[in-house]
């Protein structure tokens, strides 16, 4: 699905760049006919949708994480366990970071919500994907003085242009009044990518990979943190940085992601 995805966009960008170049009288009649020629497609499913994003039975199928969720971790619960439960998980291997918040469960359509942000150049798709961050985190966002992204190596950065977790932090300081500092965290080495490694590889692959810029030390000391990034696995990464963020002394660091897993055998408690 995401393989064809890029084909139809890029000739659509590409079309659109030539009219761009395009002067005269014909432009304007043009561009409405390539909007009517090529429809917006519904980033899941590739039906034509009103707008950008997802089409109506896409964005219903998104499973929006709603309490009851343990408050540490906000894993969701299948049943309520009443003020103040914990998951196993928060008990047993208690992160670095003091909350985490996620906006979805990490399934299909939000796959390749995720990969289209990332893989695919669809920016489009992060104002939407933020807002429902911002509402997920609001808790957070009340308290937090500064939101730091999750960073790429430069290498990976380059390659790819932009940083996702930089564009969704971006939204979400634009709804909540919360500044950005983008270029806080370094990665200091790089780092396998996590896909296929078990949890323990995970935690050693990206274990001391950040550091605090030393210039932006003194916006981080003292200071709330929310961490964003797009997806949180095993939260093996989110560890590392928030590790990195309390070295610089910062006050407290939660985290923010678009999408979380969900291991459906260790939600109860
Ligand atoms: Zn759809």
């Amino acid at each position: 699905m995401d393989a064809e995805a890029s084909p139809s966009r890029s000739i659509s960008i590409h079309l659109r760049v030539a009219l761009k170049a395009c002067r005269g009288a014909w432009s304007h009649a043009a561009r409405l006919a390539l909007d009517i020629a090529l429809p917006t497609l519904c980033v899941a499913c590739r039906e034509p949708v009103d707008g950008e994003g997802v089409c109506a039975e896409c964005w219903a199928k998104l499973s929006f994480i709603a309490p009851p969720f343990c408050p540490r971790l906000g894993i969701p619960f299948v049943y309520d366990p009443g003020p103040d439960m914990l998951s196993m998980e928060a008990i047993s291997n208690p992160p670095a970071y003091a909350r985490a918040r996620a906006a979805v469960r990490y399934d299909a359509v939000a796959r390749t919500l995720v990969h289209a942000l990332k893989y695919q150049d669809r920016t489009d798709l992060a104002p939407a994907m933020g807002r429902w961050m911002a509402r997920a985190g609001h808790e957070l966002l009340d308290e937090a003085a500064v939101l730091v992204p999750v960073p790429l190596h430069w290498r990976r950065a380059w390659r790819r242009r932009y940083n996702q977790s930089g564009a969704l932090a971006r939204v979400i300081a634009e709804r909540s009044g919360v500044k950005v500092v983008p270029e806080a965290l370094q990665r200091i080495r790089p780092t396998q990518q996590q896909i296929g490694l078990s949890r323990p590889q995970r935690a050693s692959n990206v274990q001391g990979a950040f550091k605090v810029a030393a210039p932006e030390q003194s916006r981080i000391a003292g200071r709330r943190v929310i961490l964003v990034d797009d997806v949180l696995t095993s939260g093996a990464t989110v560890d590392a940085c928030a590790r990195a963020l309390l070295r610089a002394k910062a006050a407290s660091v939660d985290v923010l992601v678009f999408a979380r897993v969900v291991d459906s055998h260790k939600t109860p408690i």
